[in-house]
């Protein structure tokens, strides 16, 4: 024994390669941004809530891996500029998680909602996401290689839990998944999102009203179907891992639901 660690090294799955992740200040993007630094990568987060942001990158864990750039995913100069500021600071993309998203509050009833309604959740969860997808595949077709990652929702599966609006807006984003697998796998591009069930980030405490992350949590595990575990942020940083990873070099196309069985639920099995 040489005084060495008995534990053994963990594997560094992303190691060399370069991440931006748009929502990176909070919730599933900065978890994300988080394990993908821990596994080697290097990871620019963007975001419009700047101070949250740049104290991401504060943490001495994670040894200047992470970087944060402001950037308003409905923004296209603003896009342009993040996709550029990761390929001069690291020399290339390889992976473009299209994470930032917009719930607003409750269920929207559809006879109170004027078309300016749908704006805001468009104009984030879906111009957004196709911003990041285009600016990320000028880059990435040339390289012939890179990974786009979305997310979507479990609203995707399971209908009627939240707003029209959101439910509508997450399924846009999975066709630009399915549509956008095929055009960039000529590319070598793989294209591929996830879609939670419900987890106490400040966007679901916003939607559900609740102030307190564990009443939230209380809820949110009661109507699931799966008993025990609560679904955490870390879930789907580890989710979004695979779908970054060389492990899921052949999964293109996919919306990976990470939601317990929720969604496969049809009625309570006593
Ligand atoms: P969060 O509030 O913790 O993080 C969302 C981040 O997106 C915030 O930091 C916010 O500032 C940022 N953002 C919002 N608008 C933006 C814009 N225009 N430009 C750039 N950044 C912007 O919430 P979260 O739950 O981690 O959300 C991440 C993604 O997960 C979203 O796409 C959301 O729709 C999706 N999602 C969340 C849940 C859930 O239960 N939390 C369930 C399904 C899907």
């Amino acid at each position: 024994m040489n005084g060495a660690s008995l534990l053994a090294p963990i594997a560094q799955r992303l190691a060399g390669k370069v991440a931006l992740i748009t929502g990176g200040a909070s919730g599933i993007g900065e978890s994300t941004a988080r394990l993908f630094a821990k596994h080697g990568a290097k990871v620019i987060i963007t975001d419009i809530q700047d101070e949250l942001g740049f104290s991401v990158c504060q943490d001495k864990s994670i040894n200047g891996a992470i970087s944060y750039v402001h950037c308003d995913v409905t923004s296209e100069s603003d896009v342009q500029n993040a996709v550029n500021t990761a390929v001069s600071k690291h020399g290339k993309l390889d992976i473009m998680f299209n994470n930032a998203g917009y719930a607003g509050q409750g269920k929207a009833n559809i006879l109170a909602v004027e078309p300016e309604g749908y704006k805001r959740s468009f104009d984030v969860n879906v111009l957004g996401s196709f911003l990041g997808a285009k600016h990320a595949a000028k880059v990435m077709i040339p390289a012939k290689r890179g990974t786009i990652l979305f997310t979507a929702s479990c609203a995707t599966q399971s209908h009627g839990l939240t707003s029209h609006i959101y439910t509508a807006a997450k399924h846009a984003v999975v066709g630009l998944t399915k549509n956008l697998c095929v055009e960039l796998g000529q590319y070598g591009i793989r294209v591929n999102c996830i879609s939670p069930h419900g987890v106490a980030t400040p966007m679901l405490l916003k939607h559900m009203g609740i102030d307190e992350k564990k009443k939230a949590e209380e809820i949110i595990s009661s109507s699931a179907n799966l008993k025990g575990p609560v679904l955490e942020v870390g879930d789907l940083a580890e989710a979004a891992l695979f779908l970054a990873s060389e492990e899921s070099k052949y999964v293109s196309g996919v919306n990976l639901v990470v939601d317990g069985g929720f969604s496969t639920t049809n009625a309570a099995f006593e």
